[in-house]
């Protein structure tokens, strides 16, 4: 299966993506985790992601592209692979639809996972005194927000006028949120 969770930060995408990675063995592609990743070991890449990611701001269309075009082509992902992160923008859905295109593939589901604005802010919160990201401080998790709510909240249309978009409710416990996104996918086993 090869799925995009959408949803803003905080919304659950790696809780539930990591499960369902787990349980179905299709790899998690978090394009976050790469680019933090790439900052630690000072790679080129990560050199120019850092300044973007500390200041909550997103990295460029090309390099995210590039690197997701490059990561799906990896020999694990060959079963299919969870997209948590990317697309991100328009263009980089619309780059994504055209690179599946190019190789006879298609999405098989887009996943938003909806949550309150209130819950946003808890558990960013909760998860800075848990893994300290260095873009989890107040104003820049506001500007995460903000920049979700302009360039990435277009991208639930984009996918639901294509008829592609399923919603999934993300508030209340992670097993129940997960029980519902399995039966959403038609993966669920009950
Ligand atoms: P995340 O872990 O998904 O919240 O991503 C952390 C940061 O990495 C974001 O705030 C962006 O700076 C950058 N990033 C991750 N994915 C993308 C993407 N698809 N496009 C642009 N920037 C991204």
């Amino acid at each position: 299966m090869r799925l995009v969770l959408l949803g803003p930060p905080g919304a659950g995408k790696g809780t539930q993506g990591r499960r369902l990675s787990a349980e179905f063995g299709w790899p998690l592609i978090s394009t976050g985790d790469i680019l933090r990743r790439a900052v630690a070991a000072k790679t080129a890449l990560g050199i120019q992601a850092q300044h973007q990611m500390n200041q909550g701001l997103l990295v460029g269309d090309d390099v995210m592209i590039g690197l997701v075009r490059e990561r799906t082509l990896e020999p694990d992902t060959h079963g299919g692979y969870i997209l948590d992160g990317f697309p991100r923008t328009v263009p980089q859905a619309a780059a994504l639809d055209a690179m599946l295109a190019e190789r006879g593939q298609q999405l098989d589901a887009v996943v938003s996972l909806t949550v309150s604005e209130d819950a946003i802010l808890e558990r960013l919160a909760a998860r800075k005194s848990q893994e300290s990201r260095a873009d989890d401080d107040e104003d820049t998790v506001r500007r995460r927000i903000e920049v979700y709510r302009e360039q990435t909240e277009p991208l639930i249309d984009y996918y639901r006028q294509a008829g592609r978009l399923v919603e999934v409710y993300g508030m209340g416990g992670i097993e129940d949120i997960y029980k519902t996104l399995q039966d959403a996918l038609g993966v669920g086993n009950n």
